[in-house]
C-alpha cells in the first residue's frame, strides 16, 4: 500500500499507509498479549501435565535460531530504508523467538517436574508483547502526529545547500514527512544585490541540488542580505557577545538593514527554545530590543522562526 504511486485523491502518495498498518500491526501486538495473559493464568491455576519429550525442545530450537535470523535481517532492512512497518515485523519475529524460547524453557522445567513454569513463562511473553506493542505504536503515532526531522536530515539540508554558489547562509529548515517522499521549504540567503533573475537561478540550483542528492522536493524561500554592509557585522558582533548563551535562545540568523529614506530598521530572526509560550517569546524579543542601543535611530525587527522550522 505504501508502495502505491500517488493519485488524485492522495496527490502525495501513500507513504502515510505505511505508519497505520505499523498502528495495525501494534494492536495485533497488544491483543495477542491480552489473549496470552489469560491463557496464562489457566495454566498457572491449571498447569497441564503434558509428557514432553527432547526432541520437541530441539525442533522449538531450531525455530528459535530461525526467527532471530529472520528478526535480525528484518530489521537490518528498516534500518536501510526507515521503514516502521518491517521495523515492527523485526519486532513481530522476535517476539516469537522469545516466546518459543520461554516455552522451551517451560518444556525442560516440565521435563524436571516444574509443571507451572510454563504458565509463568506465557505471562512473561504476554508482558513483553503488550509491551512491545506500545513501544511500536508510539512510534507510528509520533510519526502520525509528526515528527521533528533528524538532525542529520536538517545537517545534510544545510550541507547540500551551504556547497552552492553564492549561498550565503540556510535556516528555517522545514521537513514533511510522507513515508519515504519527503517535501522541505527553506530559507536560503543570498547577497540583495543580485537580480531576480539570478536569485530565481539560485532558487532552482538549490531545488534541484535537494532533490538529487535527498530526493526531498523543496520550496525555497530568498532572503536577501547585505554581507558588505559593516553594520550587519556590529549587530552579528553585538548578538553573539551578548545573546548567544542566552537559555532561551537557540540561534540567529538573516540579520538585514533597512535603509530608507524614512525607515531605518535593524531586521534579524532567532529560534528560540521549543516549550517558551507566547508570553515569554514576546519578553525575550523586549529585552533584546531593548539591548540594542548602540545604534540610534533604528528600530529593531525580530521574526521568529516556528517550532518546526531548523
Ligand atoms: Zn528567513
Ligand atoms: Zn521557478
Amino acid at each position: 500500500q505504501a508502495q502505491k504511486p500517488a493519485d488524485k485523491e492522495h496527490p502525495y502518495g501513500h507513504g502515510r499507509a505505511e505508519y497505520i498498518a505499523t498502528l495495525i500491526i501494534a494492536i495485533l501486538l497488544c491483543v495477542a498479549g491480552i489473549e496470552f495473559i489469560e491463557a496464562a493464568f489457566e495454566r498457572i491455576s491449571d498447569p497441564q501435565l503434558i509428557e514432553v519429550k527432547w526432541w520437541m525442545v530441539i525442533v522449538l530450537a531450531v525455530t528459535i535460531v530461525l526467527k532471530e535470523i529472520t528478526a535480525r535481517y528484518a530489521k537490518f532492512l528498516s534500518s536501510k530504508v526507515a521503514s516502521g512497518t518491517l521495523h515492527a515485523d523485526a519486532w513481530h519475529h522476535r517476539t516469537d523467538a522469545i516466546s518459543s524460547l520461554l516455552v522451551v524453557i517451560a518444556m525442560i522445567a516440565g521435563i524436571y517436574g516444574y509443571p507451572a513454569v510454563d504458565g509463568w513463562a506465557g505471562l512473561g511473553v504476554s508482558l513483553f508483547l503488550i509491551y512491545t506493542g506500545f513501544d511500536i505504536a508510539r512510534d507510528a503515532v509520533d510519526d502520525l502526529i509528526g515528527k521533528p526531522p533528524t538532525s542529520e536530515e536538517v545537517e545534510t539540508i544545510r550541507q547540500i545547500i551551504m556547497k552552492i554558489n553564492g549561498v550565503l547562509g540556510v535556516h528555517d529548515i522545514t521537513v514533511h514527512s510522507y513515508g519515504q517522499d519527503k517535501f522541505a521549504s527553506v530559507h536560503v540567503e543570498i547577497d540583495a544585490d543580485k537580480t531576480t533573475a539570478e536569485a530565481h537561478d539560485l532558487a532552482e540550483n538549490v531545488e534541484t541540488q535537494l532533490m538529487e542528492g535527498l530526493n526531498v522536493a523543496p520550496t525555497v524561500h530568498i532572503d536577501p542580505v547585505y554581507p558588505d554592509n559593516p553594520m550587519v557585522t556590529e549587530v552579528q558582533t553585538f548578538l553573539d557577545d551578548h545573546w548567544i548563551n542566552d537559555e532561551r535562545i537557540t540561534g540567529f540568523h538573516d540579520v538585514r538593514i533597512v535603509d530608507t529614506e524614512n525607515h531605518h530598521v535593524i531586521l534579524f530572526g532567532i529560534r528560540v527554545r521549543p516549550g517558551l509560550n507566547k508570553s515569554q517569546i514576546i519578553e525575550c524579543c523586549n529585552e533584546m530590543k531593548d539591548s540594542i542601543t548602540g545604534f540610534p535611530g533604528y528600530e529593531v525587527d525580530i521574526k521568529v522562526s516556528h517550532p518546526y522550522q531548523y
